[in-house]
Formats: C-alpha cells, structure tokens, sequence
C-alpha cells in the first residue's frame, strides 16, 4: 500500500523546494548547499552561474553543481540571489569530469572550477556603497565625522560608489573603517555588483536606408538630388559598389562595415550627413574574433602503411577505447588524424585534438586549418580572454564541433565527444604544476573520452614508457608506423667525441670540428640548420673534464645535482648528500667542473664560428609575445635564417624542407638529469630534434656531441631501438619501484620559517607513513630549490601500490590529515602542497 501513496505523500508545496549544491571559487573540499527560490526554480539547473552569499558578508558567485531535495544538515540554508544566465555555461558531463580531477588530483572542486572557466567567463563582483534609503541626517542619532560627511556628500548626487571612488575622494587607501562606520550609523548600505568581463566584438555597419534599398526609382532620384553633392555622392558610389542592391536587395541586410569608407579615403562627414538625412543608418553587429576560412575539399590519399594503420586504428577500438598511434617522425600521423576527424564529424560527434602548448602555431595547425577552414576551433594559451569565451561559446552553440588546443581546452563545454587525440603525447608539457589543479593532461583528456564514451588517440614517435606498457600489456590497442612517408629517410647520426676533441685542441667556443664541418658543409650548399640545446638541465652537475666521470647516487638511478651552497652533490630523491670531491674518483684528474651553457652564448659563439651565417634564437626570451614564435618559423621558413639555436621548442613538430643538420650539443645534459625518466626523455628528445632533419628527399645528418658517447643510449637512438631500450629502462623502474609500478604523490609542505618547515613536514610525513596502505615513502627532505619566494620547501614522496585500493584510502586519508594539519596552531601557516603523479 504504502508505495502507492509514496509518490503523493509528500505535499506539492514540499516537493517543489529544491536546493542546490553551488561550486565556489574558495579552497574548501566541497559544494556548499543553497536553497533555490521559488521564483527562480523555472530558470535554473546545473550548470548555470549564480549569486550567493558566502559567510557574513561575502558575496560570491559560483556554478550549480547538483540540484536536489535534501536541505543540509549542518546548517540552514541561505537562499541563492540571482541567476546570472539563461542558459547553462557548463554541462553535467563537465560537472563529473571536474569531481573527478578533484577527487583524483586532491584538490577541491573550487579550484578546478578556477582552472577550467576562462577567466572572461569568471564574474568579478565588486563592492559598492549607497545611501540607505532609511537614513535622515536630521533625526540621526549618531553624528558623521568629516570624512564621513565627504561620502555621504558624493552620494547625494551619485548613485553609488566603488570603495576605489571613496579612495580617491579621501585621498586615503584604509577606507575600511570609515565605511564600516558609516553602515553601522545606517547611512548606507554595501551591495556587490556583479561584472562580466567578457565583451563581444562589436562592428559598426553602415547601410541604405530600406526605402532606398528597395525601390530603384528612389535610389535614382536620390542621385539626382545628390548630383550637386559630389562626395556624398562618392560614398553612395562606393556602397553600391560593394553591395550591389540593384541586383540582390537582400544584401543590403547586412550593410558594409563602416571601416571600409574611411580606408577607401571616403569624407566621414559626408557619411555623417547622409545619416542625418535619412539616406544611410548605422548599426552595431556583434562578430566573432576569428576570421571565416573555407575548408578545402582536396581529396588525401593515404598511402598503404597509413591506410593499414587507419585500418588497424578501427580494429583496435572494437574493444579497447584508448589506442597508440607509434608513429616514426615524418610518418604521416597527421594525415591520419585528419582522416579520423572527418570521419567522426560525419557521424555527428564532436573532436578533440590536444597539442602541447608550442606545436600549436606551426605546421599541424596550418593543415587542419586547410582542410577544416573556420569550422575548426582553435584553444591558445596565448589568446585573449574574450577569444577563449569565443571558442567556449562556439563549442556550446555547434559553431566548433571540432577544437584543437591546448591542455586546458579539456575544460571546453562539450557535450557528445566521438573522438579525442593527443599528438606528442609523451610531451612532459601537458602536466600542469602550479597551481592546483596539478593535472596531466593526456591522462585527464582519457578520463574525459571515457565520460563520453568517446575513443582516444595517443600518437607519438616516442610514446611515453606508460603508454607503451599500456600498450603491451594489453590494456590499450597499439598500431605502429615505422616508415616515413614518401622517400623520405630517417637521418643519419654522427657520435662526436666533446673530450677526444678537446684534448687534440679542436673544440672551437665548445663545437667539436665534426659539428663545425657538417654545419659549414649545410651552408656552403644553402641549407639550414637546428641547434639545440636542452633547457631542462637547469640544475647543473658535477662532470669531470678529462674522462667524463659524473658523481650519481649510490642508491637511486639518477645523477647527484650540485648545490654551489656548501659544495656539496644532492641526491633529489632519497637525500643521499656528499661533498664535491677534490679529485676524480675514477681517473684521478683534479679537473672536476661544473657544467651548463646557455642558449644565449650559444649564438654568439655560433656568430664568432660562422660570421657570414644568418642566425637567430628560439626560447622563452625571444618567444614571448603572442607572434614570436611564429614570426621566428616564419623567417626559418623564408629562408631568412641559416642557423637557429633553440632549446625543447625547436623539437615540436617543424617540418621545413631545407633543415639538413641538427645539431645537439650537449646530450649529456638530457641524459643526467636527476629524474627517474631521464632515460626516457633523454631517447624522446634527441629522436624527436633528430626528427627535423631531412623530411623530404635529402637524407639528414644528425650530429651529437657528447662526453661519453659510447652510452648505451646513444646506440638505442641511432638504431632507433625503442623497443629494446624501454625494456632496459622498465627493469631498472621496477627494481627501484617507480612508475608505471607505482603510483607517485608528492607532498610539499611551504614556511617562511626553516624550522616551522622542517617540523611541519617532518609530523606530516609521520602522519601518512601510518596511513594502512601499501606504500615505500622518502623524505621529508629540502626541495631541489630548497627556498622560492622565501619559502623553504620540504618534500616527501609517496610511492603506492597501484593494486587493491591503495591510491583510494590514501588519498582519502590524506584528506583527514591535511584538515587536521590545518586546525592545528602551530602549522595553520605551513602550505601544504600535493602532487599525484609529479613527473
Ligand atoms: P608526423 O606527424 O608523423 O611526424 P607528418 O604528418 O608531419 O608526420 O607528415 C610528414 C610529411 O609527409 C608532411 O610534410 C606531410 O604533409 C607529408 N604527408 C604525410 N602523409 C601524406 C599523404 N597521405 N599525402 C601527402 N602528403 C603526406
Ligand atoms: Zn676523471
Ligand atoms: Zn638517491
């Protein structure tokens, strides 16, 4: 009985109260439950920003998350303001996907939520002040002091004021006080007012009047009128010109863009007047900030291999979702991809390309554009907050089924994913370090596909060590490419001895003669060629100057890194320290130095060696505006640059047709960097740079320099013997037990204070050692930069099992710990910061 009334039970009135749990931009683990009211609940669902107020005075706005019947039990719950859209921003599937990286990462939603919205889409509000209607001077109880008389003053005439207004009319910057005053004697009342930031892209069009427009007879006798007016006449010759209304009235709708008039060298006056009499109107037309491109319907022909790989590719996703696409350099990836999206935008799906950060204004870019003109979303860090909201909107509309970006347009709102791809998917750059939410962006972006039931690409010349055992453990599809398309050829790799030259005096402002005569030969017959020098190695090491002996760690894999401070060698890893030794311990020389050379001197040596040659630096420094990178490919590409010396960005994706030498000049840089994956960056990187030589029918020369060029990963590169290599590699990770074995969190706790530091994560790191998992922990010790920002840093790292449900009770207990550590006095200012899978 009782379940044919349950449905009935509860009274309308009851029922129809709904609450919802609203994500706030605040470091709290949590949604926060409001109630909606009544004359909002039409209007409102997940997704949708709104308006709450947060503690005594705060008012926030924030994104619903969840919409139900179940008032909080902690608390009574305050009623939501406002609604600030009419339609939601954010869909449920974004919802999910954000509770997902929180949970995963241990972060709180807040900040997720922070990291996925462009900024032009986050309301600021802003406190305003006016004058409380209730107030009276004359039968006030409580006198105004001067200041106060001021304020109130300004308001008589103004509606209200922006505590900055009430700044500059004192003259003073702690207007605090005198606000609160004035509240509390009831003179006036503070309210926020909200700002969207985002503008849209507004064009002032200039068209005939529709009387004109449409009836050639009063068009005619208008020229007649005009015939003594001759440059209003010109204005109306130049309109009829462009917009042909004779022929096509219906043109006339949308008028020409008033900029035109005054390009063409056209009277603005005369515009004016013809206005003022009714002849043309003016309008405003909101317009995207990207231009209209048409797609091309050239036809790819896909070679054999890639149409087998495409083949396989579908095989594969018959019953696995995430495939490797391992590709060689210069394989033709690309066009695969392509083919792929057309593919999957026929059925009606949207895609997701994901580029690391410094491919996506080079050559992939250029092609997609080619094919799918304007239909295409592009996602760039270095766009503008209003072009983000652009591309944010595009994607909700149906204008971008198909994006290509950058880590962060994971976050873009889509709603029926088919396909995601990550090109580069080895690219240490998809990791986000600072600020939380600390996420890997190939492996979010597999989340992603997975809440859409979509398929993912990973492709890579160089796959990274996890997908690759993913690959061959089955758990993901694997189809390789091992040919380059057409004639090209894999380069050929000259090993050049740094020592052996050194001793016989042939290194020349540190380039062996070897590397001098293949760049001379290069340019002798107009060729260009790359440089590179890896950036990573900021941290430098020990190396000895006349048998290359470098100091690593006695119980980790890694190289020691050296701390000028105190001269000693540190082990990142497990803290294992010594003093830099007075002699070599394996050859005996007293020439122990510290090495590092910078891009910057680079080129001048390159200068001083080669003075008739062109040459120019890509890094950081020279990329820093929003075109320098692609003005600098631009040039390269003009042939304007013979030589360009780059760190990891000359790597990514450049396919220029005259690059016939790379150089490397310091491979052992890549290869002792303290890291569990230098090995595996170290083969990525010099495969990758050694990719851009000889793309099309000239074979490559790759030349490399080194102290120890008999290091077994030369020989693994040069053979192109990834198979062989990443086995050698895993053995040694599993022996030491790191990824893809374990799981890794990082936990770094941050203070002013050395001591407060040290103890902090000392109590910490006992903290978690007794969490009930399995698990090996090391630390706490000081950072590799033991201080930023006056903060000394400690670290412990955490590695875990990746069986059972070790990762879920750690991080769960994890979060106990952290509140704990914060309500206690004595470490509420110590930072803590976590990392789940930090490298
Ligand atoms: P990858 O990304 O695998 O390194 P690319 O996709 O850049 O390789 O392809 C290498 C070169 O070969 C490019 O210049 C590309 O335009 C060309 N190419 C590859 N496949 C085709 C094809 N099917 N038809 C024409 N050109 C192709
Ligand atoms: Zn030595
Ligand atoms: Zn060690």
């Amino acid at each position: 009985m009782e379940s044919l009334f349950g449905d009935t039970y509860e009274p309308q009135d009851e029922k129809s109260r709904l609450f919802a749990d609203v994500i706030l931009p605040v470091p709290i683990p949590k949604m926060f439950t409001y109630k909606i009211p009544r004359s909002l609940s039409e209007d409102i669902g997940i997704g949708y920003r709104v308006m709450v107020q947060f503690g005594q005075k705060k008012v926030l706005t924030g994104i619903i998350g969840k919409v139900h019947q179940k008032p909080p039990k902690e608390y009574e719950a305050k009623p939501i303001l406002d609604v600030l859209d009419t339609y939601a921003m954010v869909n449920p599937l974004q919802i999910k996907f954000w509770a997902w990286m929180a949970e995963y990462y241990c972060c709180h939603i807040g900040e997720v939520m922070n990291a996925a919205l462009p900024s032009g889409l986050k309301l600021s509000s802003e406190s305003k002040i006016q004058l409380n209607p209730a107030y009276d001077s004359e039968t006030s109880m409580y006198p105004l002091d001067d200041r106060e008389e001021v304020i109130l003053q300004a308001l008589a005439s103004r509606e209200e004021l922006s505590y900055e207004d009430c700044e500059q009319l004192l003259g003073i910057k702690t207007i605090h006080g005198i606000i609160k005053s004035l509240v509390i004697k009831e003179a006036i009342i503070v309210f926020e007012k909200v700002k969207d930031k985002y503008t849209p892209k507004v064009e002032t069009r200039i068209r005939l009047r529709k009387e004109y427009a449409e009836d050639k007879k009063a068009l005619e006798s208008l020229f007649q009128v005009l015939d003594s007016k001759p440059k209003q006449e010109e204005v109306l010759l130049k309109y009829l010109q462009e917009i042909p209304v004779y022929q096509n009235p219906e043109l006339n709708t949308k008028g020409l863009d008033k900029k035109a008039f005054s390009e063409a060298g056209l009277s603005m006056s005369s515009i004016k007047t013809l206005i003022k009499n009714n002849v043309l109107e003016e309008y405003k037309l909101i317009i995207s900030r990207f231009e209209e491109i048409e797609e091309s319907d050239e036809k790819i022909i896909l070679s054999d291999e890639q149409m087998l790989a495409m083949q396989e590719i579908k095989e594969a996703f018959e019953d696995k979702q995430v495939t490797l696409l391992h590709g060689i350099t210069g394989s033709g990836k690309t066009e695969i991809y392509i083919q792929l999206i057309k593919e999957a935008l026929e059925s009606g799906s949207q895609i997701l390309l994901l580029l690391p950060e410094i491919a996506l204004t080079t050559h992939i870019v250029g092609r997609l554009r080619k094919v799918f003109g304007s239909k295409m979303g592009v996602y760039h860090s270095k766009y503008s907050d209003n072009e983000r909201v652009e591309v944010w909107n595009g994607v909700i509309s149906g204008k971008f089924s198909f994006v290509v970006g950058v880590r962060s347009s994971i976050f873009l709102p889509f709603d029926s994913l088919g396909l995601v791809i990550v090109d580069e998917e080895h690219e240490a750059s998809f990791k986000q370090y600072d600020p939380a939410p600390r996420f890997q962006a190939r492996d979010a972006a597999i989340m992603l596909a997975w809440l859409h039931q979509a398929k993912t690409i990973l492709g890579s010349a160089t796959p990274s060590f996890e997908s690759y055992y993913n690959a061959r453990t089955k758990k993901y599809g694997y189809v390789q490419l091992d040919r380059r398309y057409g004639e090209a050829q894999l380069p050929e790799y000259f090993l050049s001895d740094i020592l052996v030259d050194k001793k016989k005096n042939l290194l020349k402002l540190d380039f062996t003669r070897l590397m001098r005569e293949k760049i001379q030969e290069a340019l002798n017959k107009q060729e260009q060629v790359l440089i590179f020098q890896n950036r990573r190695g900021y941290a430098p090491y020990i190396s000895c100057e006349d048998c290359g002996w470098i100091p690593e760690c006695e119980h980790c894999d890694v190289s020691l890194t050296y701390h000028q401070f105190g001269e000693e060698m540190r082990c990142h890893y497990c803290g294992f320290k010594e003093k830099v030794p007075k002699i070599c311990p394996a050859c005996g020389s007293g020439k122990l130095a510290a090495v590092g050379l910078g891009t910057e001197r680079i080129e001048e040596n390159i200068s001083l060696l080669f003075p008739e040659a062109r040459v120019a630096r890509m890094d950081l420094d020279t990329t820093r505006s929003k075109y320098g990178y692609q003005r600098l490919l631009e040039e390269f590409g003009a042939g304007n640059i013979d030589i360009l010396v780059g760190t990891q960005m000359i790597t990514k994706g450049l396919d220029f047709e005259k690059v016939t030498v790379v150089g490397i000049l310091d491979a052992d840089r890549i290869l002792y960097f303290p890291d569990f994956r230098a090995g595996e960056r170290a083969f990525q990187q010099i495969t990758q740079v050694a990719g851009r030589a000889g793309r099309r029918e000239k074979r490559g020369t790759v030349v490399i320099q080194s102290r120890k060029p008999d290091h077994y990963i030369f020989e693994k590169v040069i053979q192109g013997d990834y198979k062989n290599f990443y086995v050698q590699d895993m053995t040694e990770r599993q022996k030491f037990f790191y990824p893809p074995f374990v799981k890794l969190v990082k936990i770094s706790t941050r203070q002013k204070d050395y001591k407060t530091a040290e103890k902090a994560a000392r109590h910490l790191h006992n903290l978690l050692n007794d969490i009930q998992v399995k698990k090996i922990m090391l630390g706490p010790e000081k950072g590799l930069i033991g201080k930023i920002k006056n903060q000394y840093i400690f670290e412990s790292l955490v590695k875990l099992d990746k069986s059972g449900n070790a990762q879920a009770v750690f991080k769960h207990d994890l979060q106990l710990i952290l509140e704990e550590m914060y309500a206690n006095k004595e470490f509420r200012s110590v930072r803590v910061v976590v990392d789940v899978d930090p490298y």
